[in-house]
């Protein structure tokens, strides 16, 4: 598996580090060929409207969109706001998954904070059962999923943190960021359903 991240700004460090854990040749996507002969992208959290400017300035708008149509493509947090087609203000978006976000949705007393979620698709992996810890920060809650985008898990109070369309993957929190690999390993299943195609 070759996957890339998207590294113009944010976690991307992490994710890499990650996927090579998990035996995947990474690499940092900054310019349009970067893209070419992947099996998947990672966009990173950070600030959605830096990595949403950085790529209208290095021109991977339209490239990254070509990719997706194609390949699996992961949001976490920044990346997940980027991937979707509604935020409620202006900013520059890949509008690729049918899911509304609403930024900073936790405020500022509780911007970060970390929780056990159930999330039914990863109950097939390796140690699959066990409640998943997630750490949120400044994080963004998908208020709405539409069309053929699905929930993947929610918080207790049934507000969604993670979603799936396709091949596509959003979470509102920093799977990177723990030293649980089960997101990252069903991202890499994702990827690979496509390269067998
Ligand atoms: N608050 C950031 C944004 O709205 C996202 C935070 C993150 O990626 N951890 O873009």
């Amino acid at each position: 598996m070759r996957i890339g991240v998207l590294a113009l700004q944010g976690a991307f460090h992490e994710h890499q580090v990650m996927l090579e854990r998990l035996g995947a040749e990474v690499r940092q996507v900054r310019l349009p060929a970067h893209l070419d002969g992947l099996d998947g992208l990672i966009i990173p959290g950070g600030e959605s409207t830096t990595i949403g400017k950085l790529a209208v300035d290095f021109n991977l708008m339209e490239p990254l969109k070509t990719f997706a149509a194609e390949h699996a493509l992961w949001g976490t947090c920044a990346g997940a706001i980027f991937m979707a087609r509604e935020v409620g203000r202006p900013q520059p978006l890949l509008g690729l998954m049918d899911i509304v976000i609403e930024r900073n949705a936790f405020g500022r007393q509780v911007a970060s904070f970390e929780t056990d979620l159930d999330v039914p698709a990863l109950r097939h992996l390796n140690g699959g059962g066990k409640a998943y810890h997630a750490v949120f920060i400044r994080a963004p809650l998908i208020e709405a999923v539409r069309g053929t985008a699905a929930a993947l898990a929610a918080l207790p109070d049934g507000r969604i943190v993670a979603a799936r369309q396709g091949r596509w993957l959003a979470t509102s929190f920093h799977p990177e960021l723990t030293q649980d690999d089960r997101f990252h390993r069903y991202f890499l299943e994702m990827a690979q359903s496509k390269s067998e195609r």
